[in-house]
């Protein structure tokens, strides 16, 4: 028998019933403030997957033994900045609903606001862990309160003040540094002290944001603000599996690649990869596949 072409992430074609975390694209890139193009991000991630493999000799699990559900692409409004927004709350809320994980491929950093909006409103206490080059702290840029630059602003405005831990910030103008300093956690350039906050927000439930521009660009171009002196690829796939593994995240995304800068792939392979580590670091399971 013939199988039918079906496109998931690598492995991720579990059934939606037994799936502990769903993942699903939301290509929204219409705030973009500099290079459009990370609407392609999620795409091109769920393709490129099946150039990596499934094992990862980082944490020895395979995703053959995961259970991931891959619900595809949002379709979503370009022109409509709040419709778009709704629309990715509307299905993360599906998928908390179910007391699945949701994790969202995007697009532009602004998609994680529709799918935090979902997450506190079933859980009203959780902090956010955020690593990205930008502090994106700004309250409006070019006049627009939803713009990807303003996108944590927007989720502090729900979450409150002392939930937000920023790394790897390198880049913000002065008012969102000084604004920072009274409501959030920022710390720059790196993930020191990510362990401490590690057991700071243990057993709590917390949504996990990751910029990918928070990686240099020499290893990451594939972005639309690249910003120099970013981490390396293996300090972020350290911090993403600590996060993954070791802490209660209810809901999380991947953002802001931008696939067509960087035509030698690298850029996506990176995403990939980082996808799977934080899969793997979800499961407990080192088993082999019966
Ligand atoms: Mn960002
Ligand atoms: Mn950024």
């Amino acid at each position: 028998m013939l199988n039918k072409n079906i496109e998931t992430f690598l492995c991720c074609d579990g059934e939606y019933q037994d799936a502990d975390t769903v993942l699903f694209g939301a290509p929204f890139d219409s705030t973009t403030s500099y290079r459009p193009g990370t609407r392609f991000g999620s795409s091109a991630i769920r393709r490129e997957s099946f150039g990596i493999e499934s094992y990862s000799p980082y944490q020895g699990k395979d995703l053959e033994d995961v259970r991931i559900f891959d619900s595809g692409d949002l379709e979503l409004c370009f022109g409509d900045t709040k419709l778009a927004l709704q629309q990715i709350q509307k299905h993360t809320a599906e998928i908390l609903r179910d007391n699945k994980r949701p994790f969202m491929l995007g697009g532009e950093h602004l998609v994680t606001l529709g799918a935090f909006r979902a997450v506190y409103e079933v859980y009203p206490e959780v902090s956010i862990l955020h690593f990205d080059a930008h502090a994106d702290l700004r309250d409006e840029y070019l006049g627009a309160a939803l713009s990807h630059a303003c996108v944590i602003r927007r989720c502090w405005e729900l979450a409150g003040d002392e939930k937000i831990y920023q790394y790897g910030i390198r880049s913000g103008d002065r008012a969102e540094f000084q604004w920072g300093r009274e409501h959030v956690r920022t710390h720059c350039f790196d993930f020191a002290g990510l362990e401490q906050t590690v057991c700071r927000l243990k057993d709590k439930p917390v949504y996990f944001t990751v910029d990918l521009d928070v990686l240099d660009p020499s290893v990451f171009p594939g972005t639309g603000t690249p910003e120099p002196g970013g981490v390396s690829f293996d300090e972020l796939r350290k911090a993403v599996t600590m996060v993954c593994s070791e802490l209660k995240v209810v809901g999380c995304d991947v953002n802001e690649l931008s696939p067509h800068y960087d035509m030698s792939g690298i850029s996506t392979a990176a995403a990939c990869k980082i996808v799977r580590e934080m899969l793997l670091g979800f499961s407990d399971s080192t088993l082999e596949r019966v």
